[in-house]
């Protein structure tokens, strides 16, 4: 039976996020920070479900306990599905947003408005202590801007427009962010593994 995981991140809002999910469940969720003797994990895979195994398996092995890990990034039809899995570091290794967003915006200029198509993405890996091993995903269609709009959330947010709701990811409440967004889409069908896993 499942009553412990450690999330392969030391981001506070995704843990806060995921604990918020599981409650009611009873597992006992643990940060990556408090297992310092894990050091960097090097996410060399080829997909976004690649590199979340990758880390889900080195959690797993170094803490003896199940572990859960996500990977995330933006994926433009004009430019071949660029960023991708290197969303984080388009524009660099500092892993600059405004950085970032300005290389989406300088790459994009001559594509025109109907072509400025694209998805978040996000994969979640699932490894158990007995090898067992889960992955599961999730989209967000949109639109890139032509400009900045909104003021809330992270990396591409202000540039990434959703027709459904009018409005970009920057403009959202954390709460309609979460409904409709990759991640959140694909945490719900994680905690539906770990509800199971639970049960046994
Ligand atoms: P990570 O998987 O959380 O490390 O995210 C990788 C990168 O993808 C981030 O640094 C952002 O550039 C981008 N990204 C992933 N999810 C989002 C999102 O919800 N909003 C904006 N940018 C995101």
């Amino acid at each position: 039976m499942l009553t412990e995981l450690v999330l392969a991140s030391g981001n506070q809002g995704k843990i806060a996020e995921f604990q918020r999910l599981l409650e009611g469940l009873d597992i006992l969720v643990h940060s990556m920070k408090e297992y310092p003797e894990i050091g960097e994990i090097i996410e060399d895979g080829a997909s976004f479900a690649e590199n979340a195994l990758i880390k889900a398996r080195a959690v797993c092995k170094a803490t003896g306990k199940a572990a859960l890990a996500d990977d995330s990034g933006l994926m433009v039809d004009a430019l071949d599905g660029a960023p991708g899995i290197y969303s984080a570091r388009f524009a660099g290794e500092q892993h600059d947003d405004a950085a970032n967003n300005a290389k989406l915006l300088q790459l994009l200029e001559p594509v025109a408005d109907a072509d400025r198509t694209g998805r978040f993405f996000c994969a979640i890996a699932i490894v158990l202590p007995d090898g067992r091993e889960y992955t599961v995903e999730g989209t967000c269609p949109g639109m890139i801007l032509r400009e900045l709009k909104g003021q809330g959330g992270f990396g591409y947010d202000p540039l990434f427009y959703v027709p459904d709701m009018g409005k970009t990811f920057a403009q959202l409440s954390m709460e309609e962010k979460n409904r409709i967004s990759h991640r959140g889409h694909a945490n719900r069908k994680a905690v539906e593994i770990l509800r199971q896993l639970k049960g046994e």
